[in-house]
Formats: C-alpha cells, sequence, structure tokens
C-alpha cells in the first residue's frame, strides 16, 4: 500500500484525505496543526484527534522531517543550510538576516535543468525534483535551528521552481493557508527564469510576489547566456510576466545579474531601459558572484553604478542587491550544496557579443 507523506499533500489534498477516511473535514485542520505549528512526529501525540483515526492515519499515512542540517555562518551573518535528503542528495536554504527581518532563501529541485552559463546549480544539471515535503521542511528546519522567525521566504534557492510547478504550488498552498503555516502570499516571492506557459499556469493558482530572472536585454546574449530564452524570447516573457497577479501594492521584479563586459554595458542599461518603459516593475541589479569555475567576473563598483544610474534615467525603480554570505557560497548562483566539481560541466559560453 501507498503511505502517503502528510506533508506532500496540499491543503485541499490533505481535506479529501479525511474524508475519504470517513472523518469530517475540521479534523484535516486539526491534523495541520499538529503537523506544522506542534511540529509532532507521530500521529498517537495528537490527543484531539479520536482514537479510531490516529490507529487508521498510523497506516495509511506518515509525517517525515529531514534530519537537521549543516549549518554555516558567513561573516555578515548570512547561513548557509545543508539538508540530506533521504537518497544521500543534498540542498540548500539560505537564511539572511537585514534590518529586523529574516527571509528564507528555499530549494525546489536538486541542481537544474535551465543550464544558465553564470549559475554554478545549473553547472549540475538537474538531478531531481524536490517534494512538496522537501521544500516544507526548509522552512520547518531552519525555524527550529533559529531564534529569530522567519519574516520572509524567497523561492531562489537551487532549482527552477516553474520547472517543478506542482510542488511549488502546493508547498505554497500549505505556506499560505491560515489554518496550516499561515505565511502572508505578500511575504513570499517566486523567482523564474522564464518558463513563460509556466508563468502563467502559476497566476492560475496562487497570487505571490514574482521575480524574473531578466539578466540580459537582448535576444541574442540571452539565448547564450540563458538557454530557456531561445524557447521563450524576452519579449513574451516581459509581457506574460506583466500579466501575473501580483499582491495588491506590490510590484513585480526584474532581477539582472551584472557580469563584466558581458551584459554591464551603458548600452545595455539603455537597452533594458527601452524594454521596460511602461511596465510596472522594479529592478534588482545583482552584482555577479564569482565561483570557482564560473568564467566570468564581477564588475567594478564604479560600472555597477554606472548601469543604476543609466537605467534610473528611464524612471525605473533600481535597487543593488547586497552580495550576502558569499564567503560560505551562499549569495546568488553559488549553491550548488557542496557538490563535487567533477559534475560541473564547462560552461557553453564563448565570449562577449557583439
Ligand atoms: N531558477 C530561478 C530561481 C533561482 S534564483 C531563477 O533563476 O530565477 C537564482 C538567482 O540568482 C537568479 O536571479 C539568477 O539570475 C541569479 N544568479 C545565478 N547565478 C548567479 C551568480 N553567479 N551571481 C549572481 N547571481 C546569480
Ligand atoms: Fe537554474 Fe536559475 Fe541557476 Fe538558471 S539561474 S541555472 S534557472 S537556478
Amino acid at each position: 500500500m501507498n503511505v502517503v507523506n502528510i506533508k506532500d499533500l496540499s491543503p485541499k489534498e490533505l481535506e479529501d484525505f479525511i474524508i475519504n477516511l470517513g472523518e469530517k473535514p475540521y479534523r484535516a485542520v486539526q491534523l495541520a496543526k499538529w503537523v506544522y505549528k506542534r511540529r509532532v512526529t507521530s500521529f498517537d501525540e495528537m490527543t484531539d484527534l479520536p482514537n479510531g483515526l490516529r490507529a487508521g492515519l498510523g497506516v495509511v499515512a506518515k509525517i517525515s522531517y529531514l534530519k537537521p542540517p549543516l549549518e554555516r555562518v558567513s561573516s555578515d551573518g548570512t547561513k548557509k543550510y545543508v539538508f540530506e535528503l533521504f537518497d544521500g542528495n543534498r540542498i540548500e536554504s539560505v537564511l539572511i538576516p537585514e534590518n529586523g527581518r529574516a527571509t528564507l532563501c528555499v530549494s525546489t529541485q536538486v541542481g537544474c535543468a535551465l543550464d544558465c552559463t553564470f549559475c554554478l546549480t545549473g553547472r549540475i544539471g538537474r538531478i531531481r525534483n524536490l517534494d512538496p515535503s522537501e521544500i516544507l521542511d526548509q522552512y520547518i528546519g531552519v525555524n527550529n535551528l533559529n531564534n529569530q522567525s522567519i519574516t520572509n521566504i524567497v523561492f531562489m534557492g537551487m532549482g527552477e521552481p516553474l520547472d517543478n510547478l506542482e510542488s511549488t504550488v502546493k508547498a505554497l498552498k500549505t505556506f499560505t493557508n491560515p489554518d496550516f503555516i499561515g505565511f502572508s502570499p505578500k511575504k513570499i516571492t517566486v523567482s523564474t527564469s522564464g518558463i513563460v506557459p509556466k508563468i502563467k499556469e502559476l497566476g492560475e493558482q496562487i497570487s505571490v510576489n514574482l521575480s524574473v530572472s531578466l539578466n540580459a536585454a537582448r535576444d541574442d546574449l540571452r539565448d547564450e547566456i540563458m538557454p530557456i530564452n531561445k524557447r521563450y524570447p524576452i519579449k513574451e516573457l516581459i509581457e506574460e510576466s506583466a500579466r501575473f497577479p501580483i499582491p495588491k501594492r506590490k510590484t513585480l521584479t526584474f532581477e539582472y545579474v551584472l557580469i563584466e563586459n558581458v551584459n554591464d554595458s551603458d548600452e545595455d542599461a539603455r537597452r533594458l531601459g527601452e524594454l521596460l518603459m511602461g511596465v510596472k516593475c522594479k529592478v534588482n541589479l545583482i552584482p555577479f558572484n564569482e565561483a570557482d569555475p564560473l568564467p566570468y567576473k564581477s564588475p567594478a563598483e564604479e560600472r555597477v553604478f554606472g548601469f543604476q544610474k543609466a537605467l534610473i534615467s528611464y524612471g525605473i525603480n533600481v535597487r543593488i542587491r547586497k552580495n550576502r554570505g558569499r564567503d560560505i557560497l551562499g549569495a546568488c548562483g553559488q549553491l550548488a550544496a557542496d557538490y563535487p566539481f567533477k559534475n560541473i560541466k564547462p560552461s557553453k559560453f564563448s565570449g562577449k557579443l557583439k
């Protein structure tokens, strides 16, 4: 018989599961409280559930937890957590404390199939998708180890959330359901490299913040550094992103990793400005984080400011993202769960384009 892992079920699926066991729907909410608030590991501890239901659940279901992760602390206070999964694969989460907030960055896949040339996670390829429980357990595991409560969640760790849409949506529903984890959708951001039809599908199922990793303002360059662009070019991507149902008083974000002599010229900034003029959005500039086998460099600070200035002249709200956790390989694009470098494929990038 198939034993169901409770945390792999969305709130709706858990309710259906409980109804199928011949119980009232409110039992699902009671069960969720034990799993997500009190974090018990066995049905026997759920003292407000009837004995019969507890015994039945013990046969058809289980509650699994990830082992406590390995913690590495950066000199800037950022913490990286390496979780070992049941099959020996490893994933990373990052906790970034800043101005009274604590943002948790979660992974959605072991590795990533999308092969962006500047990203270490991409260099290991996709090993497998995470189950919803493995996404939720990163939050629970990090929470258990920290006194400071997590205020924001970003799906910006290893993997492409929209290449694992089903688990991502189920985890989002559990995060945001008030009877489950009860996190405000305004405090959750999903980041994508731009799988256009999946952006639409995500928006049909949930409203959270969306961050789109643009990283180039010309299709020829984006094709080269983000191969997904060959299927879904920039114009389509921006149009679909602009239709996404962002929560009220929140704004669509575009991320732009600045790579020296690749996409960091004033001309690139002008093209980006023209593309985004009239789109309600903000732009986050991320100076490239260097990591050993990646063949790029971070631009000098003046270039980053120069790029920002050129973009601001288009009336766009532009912020420079601080690089946090670089010394522990915990910054954007550096997450590879300490995978051995022999897994790393050489970059396909052939140098600066015209
Ligand atoms: N796959 C999703 C979610 C991962 S988020 C996505 O790509 O959006 C990872 C973010 O880090 C993306 O914005 C990506 O463009 C950025 N990134 C990747 N490699 C980087 C690097 N070496 N330095 C800085 N940012 C990087
Ligand atoms: Fe995957 Fe995002 Fe890295 Fe690209 S940037 S390889 S989509 S994790």
